[in-house]
């Protein structure tokens, strides 16, 4: 049976992520409320505005529902904004303190070749948008890949984050490993 995969959808570019999930044969899922995470074998939190993100969150009660899914081993992928609302700050659940727009407001938007660990087959096509990095982490905290010294992309334990867009470059290979914990 196809894996049913949550994408929370209050803001931010969730459909382009689940273009992408069903394309690698897996069913999306828009998570809007708490009962929308019932049965999910993976969930995604795309990027948007982790400001308009964490209200959405307050108004609907899914800060405890999130951090129970996790707590439960579910594999999750945050990427941009989905990264910041995993933090020490937000939902914190990742052992990881972030700083937003960190490439400053010159260098807003930029795309790179990144070598991520854990990634086969070359180095990853990146879309950074006003994207944050990782200033401070735990021990728990595995760094998969640096852009001048900065992680931008992490793992603890079930969760997957990155500073990056990988829904808009076409690069499926980390919904692939999100697949692939599940
Ligand atoms: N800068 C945004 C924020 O702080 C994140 C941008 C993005 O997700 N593309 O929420």
């Amino acid at each position: 049976m196809a894996k049913l995969v949550g994408v929370l959808a209050l803001q931010g570019d969730f459909e382009a992520h689940a273009k992408m999930l069903r394309s690698l044969g897996a069913q999306p899922r828009e998570v809007r409320v708490p009962a929308d995470l019932d049965g999910l074998d993976a969930l995604i939190i795309p990027g948007g505005e982790s400001t308009v993100m964490t209200l959405g969150i307050e108004r609907e009660g899914l800060a405890e529902p999130l951090r129970d899914l996790v707590h439960e081993g579910t594999p999750v992928l945050g990427t941009c904004a989905g990264m910041i609302m995993l933090d020490r700050e937000h939902l914190g659940l990742l052992d990881v303190t972030t700083r937003h727009n960190a490439f400053g407001r010159q260098v807003r938007s930029f795309e790179a070749e990144l070598d991520v660990n854990g990634v086969p087959g070359g180095p990853m096509h990146a879309v950074f948008i006003r994207a944050p990095w990782v200033v401070d982490h735990g021990p728990a905290v595995e760094i998969l890949s640096r852009v001048e010294e900065h992680p931008v992309a992490i793992r603890q334990g079930n969760m997957l984050a990155v500073s990056f867009h990988p829904e808009l470059s076409g690069d499926d290979r980390l919904h692939a490993m999100l697949l692939g914990l599940s």
